[in-house]
């Protein structure tokens, strides 16, 4: 109802001037790209396609990353053929997608993404978008030079045809490339208008690449930032492992800060960091994003758990304060800080339920870390997350919200022995640090073996 409403009230942005195209094509002795550098599956299926009388050629961050001699990740393949023409041509293709339909076809052990040239936004009316400029489908076909000026940045729209071994450039990329720019094809404000993402998408190839975003590219972000609370929740999320879980999650973090779009993702915690009080928020979470990167370059895993559990302690943090100076009891404060702050957080980014579970339990550890008497550290150390409780531990003391100590104490507890961890639990109960449940604890009283269950 009410968005029907709006609509009308809401006027659409004005269509931006045509984008104008040129042809360039780049031959092979200076872009220097060889066909042992493309992925065998690719070039079978442009060859296909060929074949049956359609142009085909590899698109997109394959290109560009070769071109900047970076491993790509994936080589994509666009031709004029429709889907159900590349449906018919291979034995093992499907078409996915619902926004933008996509052929996966399948060569050997690769899957091939293949997409049908998109047409223009000024001439479509199978393009619709929503009151602020968004679009929401788009899927009319057009020509190469249509296509090319659909897609995001002059650097992801240089198609590879293998025939002839050309580069063709219609939108200037091959040069931006060459002189380290990030440039939107268009008008800035609305190609973002159109799909918000661009903007995260600007600030991962910042990150990714270390190539400079235009002027002009740059310049609206800030302002617009605001659009991306009209995209998916949940696709936010998964837009926020590229950006932060792929190897150069601390260059884009910094960037997506300084466009005003971390506080779009995450706003309460932009609150606390730009407050500037608690400097070791900004240091943990620069930290956590340092050894996500380390982690993910030596080709080991990493849980989103973990990286969500970092952006969000700033708040737990608070709130754990603020909810055991009310009274609660410490870890129930903590847990109560956690749940509190997942919900709050839901609207901006979804995150699923399988990791929400994950992210409580490496906070709700950091109560547990800190008793030490009794049985608790052998019952805290079989804790199934209690590597990923440490670790957190260690982050927090390494950015200095915590003094060292409790982290080494565990560093140790691990490796010991039994009489050695009965000497490390001896050597609190008797010399008991400040500021933890072990110094607050109070020794609790025994129960009689046979005492009778209270009635109240
Ligand atoms: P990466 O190497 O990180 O995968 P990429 O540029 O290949 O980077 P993809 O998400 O795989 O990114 O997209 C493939 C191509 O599709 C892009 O190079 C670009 O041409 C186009 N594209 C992707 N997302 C958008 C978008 N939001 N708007 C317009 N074009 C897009
Ligand atoms: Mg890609």
């Amino acid at each position: 109802m009410f968005s029907k409403f709006t609509k009308r009230l809401v006027a659409p942005p004005p269509p931006a001037a045509p984008i104008e195209v040129f042809r360039d094509d780049i031959t092979q002795e200076y872009h220097g790209i060889q066909h042992a550098d493309l992925s065998p599956g690719s070039l079978r299926v442009i060859e296909t396609l060929q074949n049956a009388g359609f142009q085909a050629y590899l698109v997109g961050g394959g290109i560009r990353d070769l071109l900047l001699d970076k491993h790509p990740k994936d080589f994509d393949v666009a031709t004029n053929a429709t889907p159900a023409q590349i449906e018919a041509l291979f034995k093992r293709a499907r078409a996915v997608g619902r926004r933008f339909q996509i052929v996966h076809v399948r060569m050997g052990p690769e899957i091939v993404e293949v997409t049908t040239f998109r047409g223009r936004s000024e001439d479509s009316h199978h393009q619709q978008t929503n009151a602020q400029g968004m679009l929401v489908r788009d899927n009319v076909f057009g020509t190469v030079e249509d296509d090319a000026v659909r897609r995001d940045f002059t650097m992801n729209a240089l198609y590879y045809d293998p025939k002839t071994h050309h580069v063709i450039d219609f939108v200037g990329g091959y040069d931006d490339l060459e002189d380290h720019i990030i440039r939107i094809i268009g008008d800035p404000a609305t190609r973002y208008r159109e799909d918000p993402v661009r903007m995260l998408r600007a600030a991962r190839f910042v990150g990714k690449l270390k190539l400079n975003l235009d002027p002009a590219t740059a310049a609206p972000i800030r302002q617009l930032a605001g659009l991306l609370r009209d995209v998916s929740a949940s696709r936010l999320f998964d837009e926020v492992l590229k950006l932060l879980q792929a190897g150069y999650g601390r260059a884009t973090y910094h960037c997506l800060r300084e466009y005003g779009l971390f506080g779009q993702l995450f706003p309460e915690t932009e609150t606390l960091l730009s407050r500037g009080d608690d400097p070791h928020y900004a240091r943990l979470i620069d930290i956590a994003l340092t050894n996500t990167d380390a982690r993910l370059n030596a080709g080991k895993s990493v849980t989103p758990a973990f990286l969500y559990a970092a952006i969000y302690w700033p708040s737990v943090h608070q709130r754990w304060q603020e909810r055991e100076a009310e009274g609660n009891p410490r870890a129930q404060a903590l847990a109560i800080a956690g749940s509190e702050t997942i919900d709050r957080n839901q609207a901006y980014v979804a995150i699923p339920k399988r990791f929400t579970q994950g992210i409580r339990e490496i906070w709700e550890l950091q109560a547990k870390l800190e008793r030490r008497d009794g049985r608790r550290p052998d019952s805290t150390l079989s804790h199934p997350r209690f590597r990923a409780g440490y670790d957190f531990l260690l982050l927090r003391e390494e950015s200095g919200e915590l003094p060292p100590g409790l982290g080494t104490w565990w560093t140790a507890y691990q490796v010991a022995d039994d009489a050695k961890r009965r000497a490390l639990i001896a050597e609190v109960r008797e010399h008991p640090p400040e500021h933890t449940e072990d110094a607050a604890s109070k020794p609790r009283r025994r129960r009689r073996p046979n005492a009778r269950p209270r009635e109240d």
